[in-house]
């Protein structure tokens, strides 16, 4: 008998089902109407890229790049993936031809793993002829089959080794290719600054947990401006004005954030802000850290002890309860800005406050990627637990230029969709007041067509047209019922109204509609009880 193969979704992903993704759909609805209140406007960028843009542009040190990246190599058109016994000559005839005609890297080590498979793969033919078919069946024989086995592995093992093209990675965030496009598309000669926002699944190999996935969906917007000349050659009477500017942006981007998140009713929203320093001022800051945190070593665990030389910044992160009165006394990067960016700071804070925008300091925020400098945010909500951050931002000067263009600012954030969502549904805020259709738990019909006899089909077909037309949800059963069944599944479906079309209906052209909250009954003309439901809907919506 077969075995039964049961799939499942990889670990990290899931899926979302209606009702719930109707939830999503609302919240993405609303980010685009407020987004586009700010002027954004949405790119939709690639979903694996160059594994070398991520490794740039978020840095090859961090655990997003060094560890949790999905890459794979995207080679030629039509070579074979999956190597046997019976294709792996094919394969590597192909192989050869392709890097003669340059359509895979030519490197030495290429050549050299290609030579070495062809000839294991030349010795194993030899002897697979010389092996009787009885080897297969008889145990005695099985030596000159496993050394022919073993032959034809490491074809197949050095075959899978060739470098077949480049290296791409499904994307762990979006900034990166967004700073991608801005180049490609020479977007600096469009009128400055570029506000762009977009959203889509992002891809990190984490431990899942609850509000951790490896599959998890951002909601991602940017502003990019090209350096003016009189900036970029740093003369001084621009300099402070820049910051004031760049401050109202900082400020401006956030409160973007806010007002979504006010207008999806998010609870126990909490806003934190910090300054992380720039170029000038932070690296002589992590340096006093990193001095600091050697004296304390011995006290510190295992993660923040490798820290103190791969990147101190993130020791200020840890959880670790022993951890936190030693780095209570720990220097205060605000201690140590330089004038500009102490500068920055203050009127960063200063347009929060005449925007009416609330937030908190934390001197501890200096979130994860490499290419944050200055402003820096983060937002955290209610009912997530550990992982209660639903959105992080900063500004990242100098990022475009490091991925090959021009010089360019840049300010951002990335807000965790599944996060929010989460945090919606705990706090039953996922159905926005008065809303009509997403009842929670259940799918939205409005109206279920329950007709009985023939002659009521067609009549039946068309009411569901109609209604439809006027933006309806409409069931329509696709066999006659008996009343009694029809309004049983009505009332399984969640459906405010059962349409009654009978023979009686279809004769007089009054159609009966039943509000099955209350069993209320009325029978209408068909104009006149699309008007009626058209108005009951205003009325609840
Ligand atoms: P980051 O891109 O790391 O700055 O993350 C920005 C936001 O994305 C975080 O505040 C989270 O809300 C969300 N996020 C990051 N990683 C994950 C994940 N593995 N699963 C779910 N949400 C995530």
């Amino acid at each position: 008998m077969a075995t039964k193969i049961k799939f499942q979704a990889i670990r990290g992903t899931r899926d979302l089902l209606p009702p719930e993704t109707a939830v999503w759909n609302r919240v993405e609805q609303t980010a685009h109407s407020v987004f586009a209140t700010f002027g954004f406007g949405e790119i939709r960028v690639p979903i694996f890229e160059s594994t070398d843009l991520f490794a740039r542009a978020v840095g090859g040190e961090t655990d997003i790049v060094s560890k949790e990246m999905y890459s794979f190599t995207d080679g030629p058109v039509g070579l074979l993936q999956r190597l046997d016994f019976s294709n792996v000559g094919q394969f590597l005839d192909e192989i050869a031809e392709k890097l003669q005609r340059d359509e895979i890297p030519k490197t030495a080590e290429n050549t050299l793993t290609i030579e070495r498979a062809k000839e294991v793969f030349a010795a194993f033919k030899k002897a697979s002829g010389k092996i009787p078919v009885s080897a297969f069946a008889s145990s005695s024989e099985s030596d000159s089959l496993k050394e022919y086995t073993e032959m034809a592995y490491e074809a197949i093992y050095l075959a899978n080794r060739i470098s077949t093209g480049d290296s791409v990675s499904l994307r762990p965030e979006a900034t990166a290719s967004v700073c991608r496009a801005y180049i490609e598309h020479n977007m600096q000669q469009l009128p400055q600054p570029v506000k762009l926002y977009c959203m889509g699944p992002m891809f990190r190999r984490e431990r899942p947990q609850k509000g951790r996935y490896r599959q998890f969906y951002q909601i991602d917007a940017e502003v990019l401006e090209a350096v003016r000349k009189e900036v970029a050659s740093g003369e001084w009477r621009v300099a402070s004005k820049e910051l004031a500017k760049d401050a109202a942006v900082d400020a401006e981007v956030i409160q973007m954030v806010m007002t979504f998140f006010d207008k999806l009713e998010l609870q126990g929203v909490q806003l934190d802000i910090n300054s992380i320093g720039d170029r000038n001022c932070r690296p002589k800051y992590v340096e006093l850290l990193r001095a600091e945190l050697q004296k304390v070593k011995d006290k510190l665990g295992p993660d923040s002890q490798r820290r103190i030389e791969t990147n101190p910044l993130r020791v200020l992160d840890s959880k670790v309860k022993e951890e936190q009165s030693i780095i209570e006394n720990l220097p205060r990067i605000g201690d140590h800005l330089c004038d500009e960016c102490a500068e920055n700071y203050k009127a960063v804070k200063r347009e929060l406050d005449l925007r009416g925008v609330k937030y908190g300091e934390n001197w501890r925020l200096v979130r994860g990627l490499d290419y944050y400098m200055r402003t820096t945010f983060e937002i955290t909500a209610q009912g997530l637990g550990s992982q209660n951050a639903v959105c992080g931002g900063g500004r990242y000067d100098g990022l475009v230029e490091l991925l090959g263009g021009p010089p360019t600012k840049g300010i951002g954030f990335a807000i965790g969709e599944d996060r929010l969502i989460l945090s919606l549904q705990e706090s039953g805020k996922e159905v926005a007041s008065g809303e009509w259709r997403v009842a929670s738990g259940r799918l939205g019909v409005d109206v279920y067509v329950a007709w009985m006899g023939g002659s009521a089909y067609a009549t039946a077909i068309r009411a569901a047209k109609d209604l439809r037309k006027a933006g309806f949800s409409v069931e329509l059963p696709p066999v006659e019922q008996k009343f009694g069944k029809a309004l049983g599944q009505a009332d399984k479906l969640g459906a405010k109204y059962a349409l009654i079309l009978g023979e009686n209906e279809v004769a007089s052209g009054e159609w009966t509609l039943k509000t099955l909250a209350d069993g209320s009954q009325l029978k209408l003309p068909e104009p006149a009880l699309i008007d009626h439901l058209r108005k009951s809907k205003a009325v609840s919506s």
